[in-house]
């Protein structure tokens, strides 16, 4: 997959204390081989290789935690912009109703995303929607659509298969009008192809309806495909905006990636499963990370960047490596990492952080941290600095000292040395891992 790929590529940069400009090429050229792979479009590719390529070289890397996370970061960033920066909301008429058509081909998932957007809306914006069954064509179309509205007690407005597209598509807007409903969410029909035929409907309906938004269904597994489909929609109809479906599934991504920079059109929401509160707004910062694989680690790189003291870190980090790491050094982390925010949502970014066994129990609030620190405090500089001094006696003294527990102060050390042992597995992971990666 792409996100493996680039994971591996990136691994290599991980870790590097220095990286030069042959690296970044070099890189860069697996990034540009693992993005054609994934079906993303050839232009897109060598734009985005040479933007990321020039950021990358062009900045202080060296200023960075380590120069490796930089240039991830600067993929990150731009695969964020490719997809269109930040989130593109639906548009809202001040006029009710707000008329959204639905448009794709067939198979695309527009039907159960007429539904999972009406629900949408019902439940995040309190808004109330109106389905509206404008496919003909395709037998069952029309209770495919009734079904859902029954399930999710949302109305759906019918007139059978006899009457024009066109014509039903104007009644409901009128009958929108007189029950108050605030959405019409038009589905039309698809076919397997585009055709003039269908495209000539969905004008009409176009110029019959003047919606607020033409949102474009699209099978995300499709790849070039579904940005070639999305071209022709956009020079028809022009849309004001593609819902990506079946993001659930095993997608190269090369859709997502593709879609906006090809067609201007921003990514609003994702289809990520069959039920109806399967449907997402697009978040492009989001899927950047997934396909980079690594969670929200890039969150907390940045904000390692603005808040943590780059020396103090590698002195850090160079003591975990060779297991010097004392209590003092774990109060100084402490008091590092908390400028950086709430704890558990730190830990809970770290990949992997929140399956490590034992830390799972640990529950972390600011109250705890001050008796966490207070127990450090009470303890002699010999015994922050050797913890396997601690016995039974001196941690009575320690808790005494400490207005805390006795299982208090032997949690902690437990901890402690838990973390010691994780750190140690740790090194010695990164260690095998770097001797693997291709880079000397
Ligand atoms: P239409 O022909 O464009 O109206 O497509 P449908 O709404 O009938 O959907 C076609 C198939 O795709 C159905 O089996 C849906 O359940 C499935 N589907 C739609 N969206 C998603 C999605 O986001 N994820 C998955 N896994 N399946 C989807
Ligand atoms: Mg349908």
């Amino acid at each position: 997959s792409l996100a493996s790929r680039l994971q591996s590529t990136f691994d290599k940069l991980r870790g590097k204390g220095k990286v030069s400009e042959e690296d970044v090429t070099k890189a860069m050229r697996e990034v540009r081989l693992a993005l054609l792979e994934a079906d993303v479009n050839f232009k897109v590719v060598k734009d985005f290789v040479n933007r990321v390529k020039e950021r990358a070289i062009g900045q202080d890397v060296l200023k960075s935690l380590t120069p490796g996370q930089h240039v991830i970061k600067v993929v990150n960033d731009e695969l964020t912009e490719l997809m269109g920066g930040g989130q593109s909301k639906l548009a809202v008429s001040n006029r009710p109703p707000t008329v959204v058509m639905m448009v794709g081909l067939q198979g695309a998932g527009k039907t159960t995303t007429t539904g999972k957007l009406a629900n949408y809306l019902r439940g995040k914006q309190n808004r109330k929607p109106l389905l509206v069954a404008c496919d003909v064509y395709r037998p069952a179309a029309i209770k495919q659509l009734q079904v859902l509205g029954n399930q999710l007690d949302i109305p759906v407005f019918e007139m059978g298969n006899q009457t024009s597209p066109v014509e039903i598509a104007r009644a409901a807007i009128e009958h929108a009008k007189e029950q108050h409903l605030d959405y019409v969410l038009i589905d039309t029909a698809g076919r397997l192809h585009i055709d003039e035929a269908l495209m000539g409907e969905l004008q009409e309906i176009k110029a019959i309806t003047k919606p607020n938004e033409i949102l474009l269904v699209v099978d995300a597994m499709t790849g070039q495909d579904a940005v070639n489909v999305a071209e022709s929609f956009n020079n028809q109809l022009e849309l004001t905006g593609v819902v990506l479906t079946k993001l659930d599934g095993d997608t190269k991504g090369g859709a997502a990636l593709s879609v906006k920079a090809v067609t201007g059109t921003p990514i609003k929401f994702a289809g990520m499963g069959e039920k109806m509160d399967a449907l997402e707004p697009f978040y492009p910062e989001r899927m950047a990370s997934r396909i980079l694989g690594m969670g929200d680690v890039l969150t907390l790189i940045e904000k390692a960047q603005v808040d943590v003291d780059v020396e103090k870190a590698k002195e850090l980090e160079r003591k975990m490596r060779n297991a010097e790491f004392t209590f003092e050094d774990f109060l100084e982390q402490m008091a590092q990492v908390r400028k950086m925010g709430p704890l558990d949502e730190l830990l809970n970014m770290m990949p992997g952080m929140n399956k490590m066994k034992g830390l799972k129990d640990v529950k972390i609030d600011d109250g705890a941290i001050g008796r966490v620190e207070a127990i450090i405090r009470s303890m002699t500089i010999v015994e922050k600095q050797q913890p396997e001094l601690i016995n039974s006696s001196r941690r009575k003294r320690i808790a005494k000292g400490s207005g805390t527990t006795i299982q208090e102060v032997n949690r902690l050390i437990k901890q402690f040395d838990d973390m010691r042992k994780m750190m140690k597995q740790f090194t010695k992971m990164t260690d095998k891992a770097k001797k693997k990666g291709g880079f000397k």
